[in-house]
């Protein structure tokens, strides 16, 4: 099995947390499905499976496409690879694309999820971080996306935001928690160098919120949305029953994957390639990749780190048979300390996180590594 990720790296405005690869034009946006599916037909022979289970659409941001071309997309997917299995296909989406003339037309393609990227109710907190759309916007997103009957949205939600915790951070849990909706991304805000927040940071006008409170907020998240009946079964993801999310779930389980567009990874096993064509080239037929070939001792620790962020985290026999017996008792040594802790708990084959000790994960990882 597969999976096929589409990058649409255009933005109308760039949000100051921003570090992935985009532009802040949109005039091309609709020059590049065509190209996409030009790259799609050259580079399909890269998936050893042809299987594909999940094709998601991320950016920058997707829903500029009229829901044709992204239909239009889907198509060259199904002409090039078997696609009977495909039970999930995503569209990242912002607030404000959301009118009910796109939904309208929408519901006609054969995307079934769609994740909104709502990030705080808390306008003064959007504003900050330079988002186009407002709380009530989201909310009317999600009422429109409802009413035309799409039946699986996620939400993508920021915290640890300096200034915007507290009454602030619960307002957001709440009205999150308010939409009913199947999924919940949240994330910790991070302070890239080269985004707006960076330069606000570097001279002072803005300050990255301490250990203390990302702790707390955490916790805060943590419960509130496990409160409200969502599975925390991944460090920053949370579903209801049935609906945790199919595409990034095979990342985790290391499925290999095929990703287009300019700045797109994909991944064949023990291969990892990334386009680093600009958008210029790109949209001239342009297709440019860097490639590396990952060791065993790189495969085992991108296993690690992956599980060990989901709930179930890893399977020392799996270990055993694919790395060696050796690794596996290493791993099971080097596990000793969290295990007496209680931030690793051990389960038959697997050694997992609880979720209330996730935001410990990168350190219980770094520990388990080759
Ligand atoms: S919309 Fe998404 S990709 Fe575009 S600038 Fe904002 S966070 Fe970055």
């Amino acid at each position: 099995m597969a999976t096929l990720y589409i990058h649409i790296p255009f933005c109308r405005q760039i949000c100051s947390y921003c570090d992935f690869y985009r532009i802040g034009a949109v005039d091309n946006v609709s020059h590049i499905p065509p190209i996409l599916c030009q790259e799609m037909e050259q580079r399909s022979n890269y998936l050893v499976d042809r299987d594909i289970t999940s094709i998601y659409f991320g950016g920058g941001t997707p829903s500029l496409l009229h829901p044709a071309q992204i239909e239009m997309i889907i198509d060259k997917a199904r002409e090039l690879f078997n696609c009977s299995g495909v039970d999930e296909i995503t569209i990242e989406a912002n607030p404000d694309d959301i009118t009910e003339e796109y939904v309208s037309q929408l519901v006609k393609t054969s995307v079934n999820r769609v994740s909104l990227g709502v990030q705080s109710f808390d306008d003064d907190a959007l504003r900050l971080m330079n988002r186009r759309h407002d709380g009530r916007q989201a909310e009317r997103a999600v009422a429109l996306l409802r009413g035309a009957g799409i039946r699986n949205i996620s939400v993508d939600i920021i915290f640890g935001i300096d200034g915007y915790g507290g009454r602030a951070l619960d307002d957001t849990l709440r009205r999150a928690i308010a939409l009913d909706v199947e999924h919940i991304s949240a994330y910790h805000l991070t302070i890239e160098p080269n985004t707006r927040l960076g330069l606000l940071a570097r001279r002072g006008e803005y300050t990255p919120v301490g250990e203390d409170v990302s702790e707390a907020e955490f916790a805060a998240v943590h419960k509130a949305f496990t409160d409200a009946g969502y599975e925390h079964y991944e460090v920053s993801n949370f579903a209801k029953r049935g609906y945790r999310a199919k595409h990034n779930s095979a990342y985790w389980r290391g499925v290999e994957y095929l990703g287009l567009g300019p700045g797109a990874h994909s991944f064949s096993g023990d291969n990892r390639r990334w386009c680093i064509s600009t958008v210029k080239e790109y949209l001239a037929g342009i297709f440019r990749y860097d490639e590396e070939v990952l060791r065993a001792s790189e495969h085992l620790n991108e296993y690690v780190m992956t599980s060990l962020r989901t709930a179930e985290g890893i399977n020392l026999d799996h270990i055993a048979d694919c790395y060696g017996e050796a690794h596996s008792e290493r791993i099971r040594r080097a596990a000793a300390a969290w295990l007496d802790s209680g931030t690793l708990v051990s389960e038959k084959a697997y050694l997992r996180i609880p979720p209330e000790h996730f935001l410990l994960s990168d350190a219980v990882i770094e520990a388990l590594f080759v």
